[in-house]
């Protein structure tokens, strides 16, 4: 009946390691950043890279000026 008990806390106390493990992996992942398509090529570039020209998104300066009327 020991041995049971003592398997119980093994088990308890892996348990816990790994969801502190795998809270700590969580904090360390970089935080998914909103994606806007280029309206020139379609390209998908994140939020604080594209370029805003006119209230439309362009993945690069080039393309928000091609795509002048
Ligand atoms: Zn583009």
């Amino acid at each position: 009946m020991k041995i049971i008990f003592l398997l119980s806390a093994i088990l308890l106390i892996w348990w816990i390691l790994k969801t502190l493990r795998r809270n700590r992996m969580t904090d360390a992942e970089p935080r998914i950043r909103n994606m806007l398509p280029c309206d020139y090529c379609g390209l998908h570039v994140p939020e604080d890279e594209a370029v805003q020209h006119q209230g439309r998104s362009y993945c690069c300066r080039e393309h928000a000026e091609r795509n002048q009327p």
